[in-house]
């Protein structure tokens, strides 16, 4: 870090202060990670430096000696990973991976069928709000209010009726199981592309911790930076050649310039920690943790979306507990518990101050924290709460803090030394 603290020491000093931020806080927000030393020196690279448009073997610039190696690695890696005929790392991100996909197989005003955002969709799955859901058509599917799961009738029944060209499942706040082959008949039925979107899950799909949709869907989209603990990127994974195809076109020249090839070299680096037994046992171990976490907070009174987790993710609607999601966030932040406020399913409040937190174990698990650990995360998240619908949680959160530290300085974060 010596010349940045040279060139730009205030740029310097806030990446220290997040260092030790990220160190001093247990993350419990499901979408992130802590990557390993490997993969953040792959990402600080001279390969930064380079532009290669096109992909390898067919690039619009000289000098990819080397560049055409790295990518031909990643996406080797990924198709052993996956067990995938075709993959593309490119994407520069979630959202952009899943504009591909509409670009290689819609037209403007198609229609799209995703999970709605309120019930643990994506933006890009063809909400309101969203590119996806101004130029396409959106249909939106939920879950079962007596469930919180996922009702395949209901979208069975939707896609019947509106004949969506591509139907995307999967999440971003879905504690449960995705049913791929469900989906994939139902896509079947109707002739639409199935985009399974595992952003959330890849790591434990990976790990063999969750079903894989390779042999259900005919597109696979993902970041690589959640549960797969990689760079922030995608990628986007087909077995049929003519999806690999049009996927390729739809991400260069069609959305994308030239590749961020720091970004695929830590990508390869991720996919290949990713092979290992380590990972393995990483992915079985965030679900077990999961499942503590969830029976921890249960039996302490706090209501879970569909009763329970079959991954990484916990969506508690805080109403019986007398607090918004809002509140109990920022005080859980404040004892060093890190989470977002989320909307529940059939949340009445607003989703900028919804009823529910969103937590999940990824990053604490690798910290190298177990079932003991969690339970006592649980009972720290309950006191805070409840002192917080008291009303006269400053004593608690100040304690807390101090108990957490304590545990944090005994679980080093992966990447920093
Ligand atoms: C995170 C996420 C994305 C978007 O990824 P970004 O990298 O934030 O653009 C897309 N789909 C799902 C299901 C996600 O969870």
């Amino acid at each position: 870090m010596s010349s940045l603290a040279d060139v730009d020491p205030q740029i310097a000093e806030l990446v220290a202060a997040e260092e030790r931020r990220q160190a001093d806080t247990v993350k419990l927000i499901p979408s992130e990670n802590y990557v390993s030393k490997a993969v953040l020196e792959a990402t600080g690279t001279v390969l930064t430096n380079k532009y290669s448009e096109g992909y390898p073997g067919k690039r619009y610039y000289e000098g990819q000696q080397v560049i055409d190696q790295i990518e031909t690695l990643a996406i080797e890696r990924a198709k052993a990973l996956f067990g995938v005929g075709h993959a593309n790392v490119q994407p520069y991100s979630g959202s952009p991976a899943n504009l591909a996909i509409y670009l290689a197989f819609l037209n403007p005003g198609d229609t799209v069928m995703g999970m709605g955002l309120p019930f643990g969709g994506h933006l890009t799955h063809g909400w309101s709000v969203s590119a996806t859901g101004k130029w396409f058509s959106p249909v939106r599917y939920g879950v079962r209010e007596d469930t919180g799961r996922i009702d395949m009738d209901e979208v069975r029944a939707l896609a019947l009726e509106h004949r969506p060209k591509l139907i995307f499942c999967g999440g971003t706040a879905i504690p449960r199981t995705i049913d791929f082959p469900a989906f994939a008949e139902i896509a079947r039925e109707v002739g639409a592309v199935l985009a399974a979107d595992i952003a959330h899950i890849a790591g434990l799909v990976a790990g063999g911790a969750h079903p894989s949709p390779v042999g259900h869907a005919d597109v696979i989209s993902t970041t690589t930076h959640k549960t797969l603990r990689g760079p922030r990127g995608a990628m986007l994974m087909a077995s049929d050649d003519e999806h690999a195809k049009a996927l390729n076109k739809a991400v260069f020249p069609g959305l994308q310039g030239g590749p961020h090839n720091h970004t695929t070299a830590a990508i390869a680096v991720a996919l290949r920690e990713a092979s290992g037994d380590d990972f393995k046992a990483y992915a079985h171990q965030v679900v077990t943790n999961a499942k503590a976490l969830a029976e921890e907070l249960s039996s302490r009174g706090f209501s879970l979306v569909s009763g329970g987790t079959d991954n990484h993710l916990i969506l508690i609607d805080l109403t019986s507990k007398g607090v918004a999601g809002k509140p109990a966030a920022q005080a859980l932040d404040r004892a060093g518990l890190e989470t977002n406020y989320n909307t529940v399913p059939f949340d009445p409040r607003k989703p900028f101050d919804p009823s529910g937190l969103r937590i999940g174990t990824p990053s604490v698990t690798s910290r190298g924290m177990g079932e003991a650990e969690m339970r006592q995360i649980g009972a720290w998240m309950d006191e805070v709460v409840t002192a917080v619908s008291k009303g006269d949680a400053e004593d608690v959160i100040a304690r807390v803090h101090a108990e957490v530290s304590e545990l944090t300085g005994t679980f080093p974060v992966p990447g920093l030394s």
